[in-house]
């Protein structure tokens, strides 16, 4: 297939799952379920909307972020969600191609975005869906062979070590649930390109928290949510890491060569 299709077939289908990974993360901060249920419709005046109202941004612009049947303004976690799952699917599929590190990349990317989403709404990280990535992490290890299962371990390993020891050293801020996700991150992306992950997240963080404080947006005692970071931190590694580490003279590992 040709490169560019690759390309243009994952934007769309990253639009398609940015937009239900935020349907998820709305369901399971209001503990419904994730399937069937009632069919999309406008929150204010309850249409039922059409395929030609759900076409990920393409919708939202015809309509100028408004219901078609109302004139309601759409909320833009919508089309930001769309917007960020096509930009994920698009750069990912740019930088590896069909290649047998695209699954995990994208497995990692939009777990993080998940997660990030329920963070950012509730403060929550839900078990399940570092479980989930775990999984994944472990199927995507096997054929490689013993040294892979291997790294993606000590992935989960280093992870979930960070994080616990800023929880025991810091008394709050980050909880448990951020330490299971940097496990489950971790068993995808292997050791080096966790610590990556961390490492950048903080750094994100850390610039934007400072930002905020500087522009008295924010005060000192005010907990910033994590995940959305480790999302920021984990998409910069999956498309720089392979540069950033060479630099360093590290081999980063299977499958990320
Ligand atoms: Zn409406």
């Amino acid at each position: 297939m040709d490169s560019w299709c690759v390309i243009f077939f994952f934007t769309f289908l990253g639009a398609s799952l940015g937009s239900f990974l935020n349907v998820v993360a709305g369901r399971s901060v209001a503990g419904t379920s994730w399937w069937g249920g009632s069919r999309s419709h406008c929150p204010k005046c309850g249409t039922v909307l059409r395929w030609k109202d759900l076409v990920p941004i393409v919708s939202w612009m015809f309509l100028r972020g408004r219901c078609r049947y109302c004139g309601s303004r759409i909320a833009v976690r919508y089309v930001a969600a769309e917007v960020w799952g096509a930009a994920t699917g698009g750069l990912l599929a740019w930088r590896w191609g069909l290649s047998p590190a695209l699954f995990p990349a994208l497995a990692a990317a939009f777990g993080l975005f998940l997660n990030a989403l329920t963070d950012l709404e509730e403060g929550y990280v839900f078990d399940i869906f570092p479980l989930a990535m775990g999984i994944c992490g472990i199927a995507s290890r096997v054929l490689p062979g013993g040294g892979s299962l291997l790294d993606g371990f000590l992935g989960a390993l280093a992870g979930c070590a960070v994080i616990s020891l800023i929880i025991l050293l810091s008394r709050g801020g980050m909880g448990w649930g951020d330490a299971t996700l940097a496990a489950g991150t971790g068993m995808i992306l292997g050791w080096k390109f966790t610590l990556l992950t961390l490492y950048l997240g903080f750094m994100s963080g850390g610039v934007f928290s400072l930002a905020l404080l500087t522009a008295g947006k924010l005060r000192r005692k005010d907990a910033v949510p994590l995940v959305p970071f480790l999302a920021v931190g984990g998409m910069l590694t999956l498309l720089f890491g392979p540069r950033i580490l060479s630099f360093l003279n590290i081999d980063p590992g299977l499958p990320w060569r």
